[in-house]
């Protein structure tokens, strides 16, 4: 009898985009399965390289009668799981992505780093390093060995009210009855998400499965890996963005030994090579950190659903502010909606919220970044000796510096906007990381009149400490947070009491629980406003409501002072209200009549190259290509037009869009003129897609 193996091959190239059949030798007949990784000839001289088994067929494709032979198992590669292998070709067909390039994605192996993404590149040198957790290396974490004893099996669970146990039963009685599922667990920020779904891993454990647990950013969310290891103690595997790439690996393998139970990491840990995984818990699902932008572009939550489907496991999203889309899920039945209305820990109540109207406080003479009642406010909990959170979501000095003079502001030479003024007397661009001392002159008029508007972290912080020089202020943004472990420091040495106001960017609202907090100050609530997306209302929703949710967590009360220019927003009035069903509700009337996701699909393709004209015609052209695509089957194209920054680093940028109702002609549509645009442009122009 003979046997074929379809082999993806992990070389990166389009020309060999796609499968290749091979006979299996007799000697390894009844050795492979899908995901087993094998050595084949290829090319002319039969030159031997790696490749995986991505199917076993009986008989061969019809048309073709000469083999090569698989040469032999390849030993240097660890097996991927039929699962992983499976996913990666799932990943190739929904996100339009090389084989190869799947493939290298979900594999644990150690490989050369990719080439990231100058978005990437940019968002680094807007959010530096993420800061580590105390604890790298080989064993869970520091915190698991901390625990009390028989930290090994855990510590003692708290003991569930009833919303929380009505939402564990939930699952537990699918579990019972064998149903695997998409869950939602929407819970109001305190309301005790984490005791949920650890009681959830409980159940996978106890029937001798794995679970996967998901964190935005692992070192800004210490407080819950910490919590999970005293709760599981050395079951967990931990990844973090900290551990090299040997030492991801061995974590990695201790899961795959079944070591490991639980592996606890950032999106790329929705790949763990669990051979038995029951359940994958993501955390805080609405983060955009959940979206992976370099190539292949990934939505965790996506892949997440699809891996669960493959391997028979089940999902839990969690948040207090579910993104938009996940919420139309829900809507649709998709998810399994769970719902925690209160706050868990003993006498916590939700956050009183006032919206200060930044307009009435300039009218009234102050111009301070302080409205009068933050900083009555603030007074009061300096008293009481309550600690206090300040989030304003620029970092820097000054937003900008312009002449007085002429009027011009100082640019970025790469990019297309302001150098942001630092406290070193540096102008930075917060987008390519270019940077020069403050000049003396206007570069463009000579006027020495030089002068920085609006405010950053760092001038918020000066303030705070003429204001209140009493108080011990810290600082938590990416230029705090950019050593090893100084982000999580910073966390800590605020949660022990040794700081009363931690002022700083989103970091500071990422899910910390902090029982002294009693005062939350959003110190400019649309900052976000103004950024041209269709989510920006979506961001602004979430930042604010979780910035409320920092507050009074523990038996004290808390209020949040909102100050913004923009009170009447459904935005603001919606996260100052704390009602998700007035923001949704909203929102999703504002979706609905623009046609955004997720009342359509929508295919973003970004393209860009350093000459500006080729861009132009490059763009066009695919523009052309996209149209004649869309046309049969009705689908809208916006385009090309210019990116929002236009210039990145060099880099001038357009956009084409394309929209419509169903997520699989998107996709036809692109593979469709892909082809003949990259026949014309084979490497000029660099081309991502987003699909939404
Ligand atoms: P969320 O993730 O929903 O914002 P957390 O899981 O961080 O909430 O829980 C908020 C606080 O409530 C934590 O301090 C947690 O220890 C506490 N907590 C959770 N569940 C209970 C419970 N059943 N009894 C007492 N305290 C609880
Ligand atoms: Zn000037
Ligand atoms: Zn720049």
């Amino acid at each position: 009898m003979r046997q074929y193996a379809d082999v993806i091959l992990s070389i990166e190239s389009r020309s060999v985009d796609r499968t290749f059949t091979y006979e299996v030798p007799e000697e390894l007949l009844g050795k492979l399965s899908p995901g087993t990784p094998v050595k084949v000839p290829f090319g002319n001289g039969g030159r031997l390289i790696t490749g995986y088994v991505a199917a076993l067929r009986e008989s061969a494709p019809e048309g073709i009668t000469e083999f090569r032979s698989i040469d032999s198992l390849s030993e240097k590669e660890v097996a991927a799981e039929a699962g992983l292998v499976a996913l990666a070709f799932w990943m190739h067909r929904h996100y339009g992505c090389m084989l190869s390039q799947a493939l290298k994605t979900v594999l644990p192996v150690k490989r050369k780093v990719r080439r990231r993404s100058r978005k990437a590149a940019a968002a680094e040198a807007a959010a530096p390093a993420e800061a580590a957790l105390p604890a790298a290396g080989n064993a869970a974490p520091a915190a698991g060995q901390e625990a009390a004893p028989g930290a090994h099996s855990g510590a003692r669970p708290v003991t569930l009210n009833e919303e929380q146990r009505r939402a564990a039963e939930a699952f537990h009685a699918d579990q019972e009855a064998g149903k695997q599922g998409a869950y939602f667990l929407f819970g109001i920020t305190g309301s005790g998400k984490t005791e949920v779904y650890a009681e959830m891993i409980r159940e996978i454990l106890r029937q001798g499965r794995q679970a996967i647990v998901l964190l935005p950013e692992i070192s800004l969310t210490f407080q819950t890996v910490e919590r999970l290891c005293r709760l599981f103690g050395d079951q967990i595997a931990v990844i973090h963005s900290r551990l090299s790439a040997g030492e991801k690996y061995e974590q990695y393998l201790r899961a795959r030994r079944g070591e490991a139970k639980i592996v606890v990491g950032p999106r790329s840990a929705v790949f763990a090579p669990l051979l038995r995984l029951g359940l994958i818990v993501i955390d805080e699902e609405h983060d955009s950190a959940y979206e992976n932008d370099t190539v292949p572009r990934y939505d965790t939550r996506d892949v997440a659903l699809r891996r669960a489907e493959i391997e028979g496991a089940s999902v839990v999203l969690c948040s207090a502010t579910p993104s938009v889309v996940s919420w139309d899920r829900v809507k649709k039945g998709q998810y399994r909606l769970l719902t925690l209305t209160r706050r868990a820990a003993a006498g916590a109540v939700p956050a009183s919220v006032e919206v200060v109207d930044l307009r009435k406080e300039l009218r009234a003479g102050n111009r301070s970044v302080f409205s009068r009642r933050l900083r009555e406010l603030i007074e009061d909990r300096l008293q009481r000796r309550e600690q206090i959170i300040l989030f304003m979501n620029r970092r820097g000095y000054s937003n900008f510096v312009s002449c007085r003079s002429c009027g011009n502001a100082i640019r970025c030479p790469h990019c297309d906007v302001t150098l942001t003024l630092h406290r070193d007397g540096t102008l930075r661009c917060h987008y390519c990381g270019y940077r020069i001392p403050v000049p003396k002159l206007c570069p463009d008029c000579g006027s020495p009149f030089l002068a920085g508007f609006g405010t950053g972290t760092q001038k918020l912080e000066m303030i705070t400490r003429k204001m209140f020089p009493e108080a011990r202020v810290v600082r938590l943004d990416s230029d705090t947070a950019s050593g090893k472990e100084a982000g999580s420091r910073i966390l800590r040495s605020f949660a022990d009491g040794e700081a009363d106001i931690l002022l700083g960017t989103q970091m500071v609202v990422k899910g910390h629980d902090f029982p002294r907090v009693t005062l939350v100050g959003i110190m400019a609530a649309d900052t976000e406003l103004y950024v041209s997306s269709y989510s920006s209302a979506e961001r602004t929703f979430q930042l604010l409501t979780q910035a409320a949710g920092r507050a009074g967590r523990g038996s004290r009360p808390g209020t949040v002072v909102v100050q913004t220019y923009r009170p009447d927003h459904y935005a603001v009035r919606a996260a100052a209200a704390q009602d998700y069903g007035m923001f949704i509700g909203e929102e999703s009337a504002y979706r609905e009549a623009g046609g955004y996701p997720p009342a359509v699909h929508l295919l973003s393709i970004e393209l860009s190259s350093k000459d500006e004209k080729l861009l132009a015609r490059a763009a066009d052209f695919y523009a052309h290509l996209l149209g004649q695509a869309a046309r049969p089957h009705g689908a809208l194209l916006i385009g090309p037009a210019d990116a929002a920054v236009y210039r990145l680093q060099d880099y001038f940028r357009k956009m084409i869009y394309v929209k419509h109702s169903s997520y699989d002609i998107l996709l036809c549509i692109k593979n469709q003129a892909e082809p003949a645009f990259r026949a014309a442009f084979p490497r000029e122009a660099g081309v991502l897609y987003d699909f939404r």
